[in-house]
C-alpha cells in the first residue's frame, strides 16, 4: 500500500499523493554547454524521464538555465552547493525545482532568502540530505537518525517562513542505512521522498545496489519519485529506473523480455536471438507495453512464458511462435527473429523496421 504524501507541483510534474512514481536523471554535460545539456536532455526525454537536474556550480551555468529550460519538455531542477547567490540566480532563471544540500549552505539567514525567493515564485525545494556532507559537528556520524535529524532541522527552517512545497531525499552509500533513513522519515512527515542510492557505482553494480534500495522501499509503499545514480550515460539512468518500476508493477512502460536462463534442454543460441530482439526493439522508439517472451524450447518456453503477449521458443530446427501460451506457427531458424517482430509489429501496430 502507497503511503500517502502530499502532493507538490514541478513545472507541471505532480509528485506525491496518488500520482505515478516518477524517474529523473541529471545531465553530466558542463550546464553552461547550452547545446550539449539540450542535446543530452532530449535523449534523456526519448528514454522516458519525466525530470531533469542540472549542477549549476558557477554563475555562467546559474545564467543559461533559463536558455535550457525553453528548448526542453520536461521540468528542470537546478542542483545548488554552497553559494546561495547561484539558488537566487537560477529562481530569477525560473527553474521549476531547486535541489539545496543542507550540510553545505549552512547560514539560516541565506536559507531564508532562497526560500521567501522561491516560494514568491512557487518553486518547490528538495531538501536533499547526503551521508557524505552530513554535518558531523551538529549530527554526529551518519546514521539514519542523524540524516532524518538534519533534514527536519531543514524543514523546520523552511516552514518558518511559510513553505511548504518541499521533497526529501536521504541519501547514502550504504544500502540498509539509505533505507532505515527512508522508513524513519517517512513516519515523521508527509512530504513526497525522492529515493536513490548515492555513488552507487558503474552500471551492473549501481544497477544491483539501487534496486535492491529503491525496490526495497517502493515495495513497502515508500517513495514518490527515484533517481538511480549511476557512473555511466544518465539515459542509462532512466532505463534501470523505469525497470525498477516495472519489476514492481508501478509503471507499464514499453517492452519486457522474458527469456528463460537456458538449461540442456535448449535448442538455439538464446542469448544472440535475445539480444537481437532486444536491439531491434530498441530501435523502435516508444512502444505501448508489451512482453515478449524468448524461451529456449517448446517443451516448457511456452508454458513458462504464458503471461508474455508474444513469444518465440526453440525446436530442433527453428522456432516455435506463440501468444498468449498459445501455438501460432513454426518458423525456420533463418527467419527466428524477422517472424517474431513481425508479430510484435502486428501486436503493436507498429510497421515492420528495415534492418
Ligand atoms: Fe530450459 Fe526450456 Fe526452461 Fe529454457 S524454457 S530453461 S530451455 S526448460
Amino acid at each position: 500500500m502507497r503511503r500517502t504524501t502530499r502532493q507538490i507541483n514541478i513545472g507541471g510534474l505532480l509528485l506525491g499523493g496518488d500520482t505515478p512514481v516518477s524517474v529523473q536523471s541529471m545531465t553530466n554535460t558542463p550546464t553552461s554547454d547550452i547545446a550539449a545539456t539540450v542535446a543530452q536532455i532530449h535523449r534523456l526525454e526519448a528514454a522516458g524521464c519525466d525530470l531533469v537536474r542540472v549542477a549549476v556550480p558557477d554563475e555562467e551555468a546559474a545564467g543559461v538555465l533559463s536558455q535550457i529550460k525553453e528548448q526542453i519538455h520536461i521540468p528542470l531542477a537546478a542542483d545548488i552547493h554552497f553559494d546561495y547567490r547561484l539558488a537566487l540566480e537560477a529562481i530569477k532563471q525560473d527553474v521549476d525545482k531547486l535541489r539545496l544540500n543542507p550540510g553545505n549552505i549552512r547560514d539560516p539567514e541565506k536559507i531564508k532568502l532562497i526560500v521567501d525567493s522561491a516560494g514568491e515564485r512557487g518553486i518547490p525545494i528538495r531538501i536533499g540530505v547526503n551521508a557524505g556532507s552530513l554535518d558531523r559537528g551538529r549530527y554526529g556520524e551518519p546514521t539514519p537518525d542523524a540524516l532524518v535529524r538534519s533534514a527536519l532541522d531543514e524543514i523546520e527552517l523552511l516552514e518558518a517562513r511559510g513553505f511548504s512545497d518541499i521533497v526529501i531525499s536521504l541519501k547514502c552509500f550504504d544500502v540498509p542505512m539509505t533505507i532505515e533513513a527512508y522508513r524513519l522519515a517517512s513516519q515523521k512527515v508527509d512530504y513526497p521522498l525522492h529515493l536513490g542510492i548515492t555513488e552507487s557505482g558503474l552500471l551492473r553494480q549501481g544497477t544491483i545496489r539501487s534496486a535492491v534500495g529503491i525496490g526495497a522501499l517502493l515495495a513497502e509503499g515508500i517513495g514518490d519519485t527515484l533517481r538511480v545514480s549511476l557512473t555511466a550515460p544518465p539515459e542509462e539512468e532512466i532505463k534501470v529506473g523505469l525497470e525498477i518500476l516495472k519489476s514492481l508493477n508501478l509503471r507499464e512502460q514499453g517492452f519486457t523480455i522474458i527469456s528463460c536462463p537456458t538449461c540442456a534442454r535448449c535448442r538455439v543460441d538464446l542469448e544472440t536471438v535475445a539480444r537481437e530482439v532486444e536491439s531491434r526493439l530498441m530501435k523502435m522508439g516508444n512502444l505501448p507495453p508489451i512482453k515478449i517472451a524468448v524461451m529456449g524450447c517448446e517443451v516448457n518456453g511456452p508454458g513458462e512464458a504464458k503471461d508474455a503477449d508474444v513469444g518465440i521458443a526453440g525446436t530442433k530446427d527453428g522456432g516455435m511462435i506463440f501468444a498468449a501460451g498459445e501455438q501460432l506457427k513454426r518458423v525456420p531458424a533463418a527467419n527466428m527473429v524477422e517472424e517474431l517482430m513481425a508479430e510484435i509489429c502486428r501486436f503493436t501496430k507498429n510497421k515492420p523496421q528495415k534492418t
